[in-house]
C-alpha cells in the first residue's frame, strides 16, 4: 500500500466494523481470573490493565504512527516534550552524555539544558554534519538526538552521515520530525532508531489537542546498556518495554483516549495538507525573497538556501510549511507581526491556519543572547508557519504589512 493509501486505509479492529476508532473511557481493564492479570502484570501476556500505562483508543494511533514511519512499537504521550523527556530518560542515568544540534525546539533546549542538574552531560554540536557530531561522542555517550529541520534555524542534518557515525560507535539516534512528519520524510528509512512528534503540530493538524508520540524502529540493539539489563530478553525491542514498564509507568506523562482521537482524526489529510504547506511556504518565500523590506529569508526549498541540496535529497513532496524572514530591527518585525490579518501571533506551528511568532521574545525569551544567537532566534526574525489558506490573500497581507 502507498503512503497516501494507508493515510486513509490503517484498519481498527472492531467488533461491530466501526471504521473510526471507539473511544474506550475507562481507567481500567477487568480480568476474570487472577492467573491472566498476573501474567499481563508480569509481561508474560499481552492485555491493558491502567489507561495510565496502556488504552485500546491510544494503541490504535500508536499502531497508525508506527506504520506510517516503518517502525515496529510506539508509545503516546501527553505532550511533545513528555515523549521527548520519556524517550530520553529510558537511557539516561547519572553520569551519563549524550550530543544533540543545539538548533533544537526551544522546549527540548531547555531540558536538556537542565539534565545538569541530575548529573547528565548535553554536548550541544555547533553544525548539523557528521563531524560537528563525531568529534563530541565520547564513550559515556548514551545517544545523538536531532531535528530533520531545525527549528527556527531551519538548518537540516546530515542524517545519513550522522547515523552512520552511530552506528560506528553503537550508539542509538533519535530524530524529532514534528517539521516534517512522515509525510516529508522517514527517519527510520535514514539509519535512525527512534523517532519522535509532536503530534500537537503537523499531525493534529488543526491545534484542537496536545500529544507527543516515541517510535521505536525496532533496529538497534538496547541490551548493550548496563541499564538494560532486565530487558535482555525483548532485545531489538527492548527499549519500549522499558520506556512503557519504567520511565512511563513511574513519570505518569499519559495522553487520554479523547486526545488521542483528536489527534488521530488529521492522519487521513495528513499528506494533503503537507503538500499544500509546502506548496504556499515555496511561493510565499520566493515572494518574499523580493521584496525590498525583506533582509533574509530562511527556506530550504529556495533554490539559493545553503540546505537545498541536502532538503532535495532527503524530503519527499515538499520542503515543510516553515519560514523565517529578517526585517532590519525588533520594532519592524513588531510592526509586521501587528499589521498582518490573516496570521495570528502565537506560539504553535503546522496548524492549518497561518502563524507568526517573533521567537527572540517570547519562545527564546529566557535565554542569553549568545544562546539566541546559536539557536538562530535573532532579533530581527520572524517565524512564519504557513497555512494552506488561498497563497494569494498571504501574499497580499504580507504586502500590506510590509509596507
Ligand atoms: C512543539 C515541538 C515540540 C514539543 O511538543 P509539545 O507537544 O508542544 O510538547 C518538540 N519538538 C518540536 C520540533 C516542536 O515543534
Amino acid at each position: 500500500m502507498n503512503f497516501e493509501t494507508k493515510l486513509v486505509n490503517l484498519k481498527i479492529k472492531d467488533q461491530y466494523g466501526a471504521t473510526n476508532t471507539p473511544v474506550y473511557l475507562s481507567n481500567s481493564f477487568a480480568y476474570e481470573d487472577a492467573e491472566e492479570l498476573e501474567k499481563v502484570f508480569k509481561n508474560r501476556a499481552l492485555g491493558y490493565v491502567y489507561s495510565r500505562v496502556s488504552n485500546p483508543t491510544i494503541k490504535a494511533l500508536e499502531d497508525k504512527l508506527a506504520s506510517l514511519e516503518g517502525g515496529k512499537q510506539s508509545i503516546l504521550a501527553a505532550s511533545g516534550m513528555a515523549a521527548i523527556s520519556t524517550a530520553t530518560l529510558t537511557l539516561l542515568e547519572a553520569g551519563d552524555e549524550f550530543v544533540a544540534t543545539s538548533s533544537l525546539f526551544g522546549g527540548t533546549y531547555n531540558l536538556f539544558k537542565n539534565y545538569q542538574k541530575y548529573g547528565i552531560t548535553p554536548r550541544f554540536s555547533q553544525g548539523v554534519e557528521r563531524d560537528d557530531i563525531a568529534k563530541l561522542i565520547t564513550n559515556k555517550t548514551k545517544f545523538v538526538f536531532l531535528e530533520t529541520l531545525g527549528n527556527p534555524k531551519l538548518d537540516i542534518p546530515d542524517i545519513k552521515g550522522i547515523a552512520e557515525v552511530c552506528q560506528k560507535n553503537n550508539i542509538p539516534l533519535i530524530v524529532d520530525s514534528t517539521m516534517t512528519t512522515p509525510a516529508l520524510i522517514k527517519p527510520l528509512e535514514l539509519g535512525a532508531n527512534i523517532v519522535i512528534h509532536s503530534t500537537s503540530k503537523y499531525i493534529n493538524g488543526t491545534a484542537n489537542s496536545i500529544g507527543g508520540v516515541i517510535i521505536d524502529g525496532g533496529n538497534f540493539d538496547w541490551t548493550i546498556f548496563a541499564n538494560f539489563s532486565e530487558y535482555k530478553r525483548f532485545g531489538k525491542l527492548a527499549f519500549t518495554v522499558k520506556a512503557r514498564g519504567e520511565t512511563f509507568k513511574d513519570f505518569g506523562p499519559s495522553s487520554s483516549p479523547l486526545t488521542s482521537l483528536l489527534n488521530e482524526l488529521g492522519i487521513p489529510t495528513l499528506a494533503l495538507r503537507m503538500e499544500k504547506h509546502s506548496n504556499n511556504a515555496l511561493e510565499l518565500a520566493n515572494f518574499l525573497l523580493e521584496h525590498p523590506k525583506v533582509k533574509e529569508v530562511n527556506y530550504p526549498g529556495l533554490e539559493s538556501n545553503k540546505y537545498n541540496e541536502r532538503a532535495k535529497n532527503l524530503l519527499e513532496n515538499g520542503f515543510g510549511g516553515m519560514l523565517t524572514l529578517r526585517v532590519g530591527s525588533k520594532d519592524k518585525a513588531f510592526k509586521v507581526i501587528n499589521n498582518l490579518e490573516y496570521f495570528y501571533n502565537l506560539a504553535n506551528i503546522g496548524d492549518v491556519k497561518s502563524l507568526v511568532i517573533h521567537p527572540a521574545s517570547t519562545i527564546y525569551a529566557k535565554n542569553t543572547v549568545k544562546e539566541r544567537e546559536a539557536l538562530g532566534a535573532y532579533d530581527d526574525l520572524i517565524r512564519v508557519s504557513v497555512g494552506i489558506e488561498d497563497i494569494e490573500d498571504l501574499k497580499a497581507d504580507f504586502a500590506q504589512a510590509l509596507k
